[in-house]
């Protein structure tokens, strides 16, 4: 992982750099490796101190993060990187405690770059570390219910020789040996201490209370395209969800949402909906689109071509604008 300093490097003195290991741990809160890898490669290419991060335009920020989700994460990322700017001269606090005051950082990215960058022997218990624990004790409590107990087994292990290489190994063990599905107890390295291994009981840990089911949610957005191509989109408020980011103007998100165009137009809705699964709900939101001649509206932004990115977007109003794409197909007057 490009964030990661390996165990020979750090024995030659290699140091992780602190904002590369903050950077990617928020990243990887409520995401994958798999997504993060290529958005931190473009974020240390684009801003590659903290401080380059700290000056950047909010815009610029929010538009790099579209499509990694939970947007309060990019918000916070640039008042973090500010605070640690403004008010550390741009070093990070080396210690749990002072990387708590920061914006955006909880208890456990705080453990995590405790350890990970300033090895500092401080318990790290992300999902990989709760299924390696709950395993190697037995542990049949089911999650979230589980979660302090799995901490104080996992604090109980954190040895305080080279804790940072340690948090990273478990971390791995689970991700690459300890698997969910089919974990390759003959090739680990906990295998002779591990007791849902002896009692064949490490196919059903940890064991997990069963999800609620996720309500259904509707909305409708408005896709406006002006004579010269130009879109009209609009800056979502700072709270809420998709806070700060770019989006098509639009009704609430509720079970009968009320129309809501941001202007008269012979609005159209498109035969498919955009179709979204956030982490409480499933939205399905009704495309409407016009062509609206040389409108100039009250709220919102008409983007010209040269300047709106697809990309920009959250993936829900990504979706969207690939639903009214085909609409848009033949070039306006
Ligand atoms: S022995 Fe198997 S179940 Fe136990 S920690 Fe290792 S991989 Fe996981």
């Amino acid at each position: 992982m490009p964030w990661r300093v390996g165990p020979h490097d750090r024995r030659d003195g290699v140091r992780p750099d602190p904002y590369r290991v903050w950077l990617s741990e928020v990243m990887l809160q409520q995401t994958t490796v798999a997504a993060v890898r290529d958005y931190f490669h473009r974020f240390i290419a684009r801003w590659p101190t903290v401080l380059d991060l700290a000056a950047a335009e909010d815009a610029d920020v929010m538009g790099e993060w579209a499509g990694l989700g939970y947007y309060a994460r990019a918000r916070n990322l640039l008042k973090c990187a500010r605070v640690v700017a403004d008010q550390h001269g741009g070093t990070f606090p080396d210690a749990r405690e002072g990387l708590l005051q920061l914006p955006g950082i909880g208890p456990y990215t705080a453990s995590a770059i405790a350890s990970i960058a300033f090895d500092r022997p401080e318990t790290v218990v992300d999902g990989n570390v709760e299924r390696v624990m709950a395993r190697l004790h037995d542990v049949h409590t089911p999650l979230p219910r589980a979660k302090p107990e799995l901490t104080a087994l996992a604090a109980a292990l954190t040895p305080q020789a080279r804790p940072g290489d340690y948090a990273q190994a478990v971390m791995d063990l689970g991700a690459t040996i300890c698997t969910p599905r089919s974990p390759a107890c003959g090739i680990c390295p906990w295998r002779d201490p591990c007791l849902a291994r002896t009692n064949g009981t490490a196919a059903d840990l940890p064991r997990k209370e069963p999800k609620k089911p996720k309500p259904t949610r509707h909305g409708i957005a408005y896709i406006a395209r002006r004579n010269d191509g130009a879109f009209l989109l609009e800056r979502r408020p700072d709270k809420g969800l998709l806070g700060g980011m770019l989006g098509w103007p639009g009704s609430d998100w509720t079970d009968t949402p009320d129309p809501a165009p941001p202007m008269q137009a012979d609005w159209r809705a498109l035969p498919a909906q955009a179709l979204h699964t956030f982490t409480h709900f499933h939205l399905r939101l009704t495309v409407m689109v016009a062509d609206v001649g040389h409108a100039n509206p009250q709220t919102g932004q008409f983007l010209p071509p040269a300047t709106f990115r697809p990309s920009d977007l959250p993936t829900v109003m990504r979706k969207a604008f690939d639903l009214a794409r085909a609409e848009f197909d033949t070039p306006p007057d």
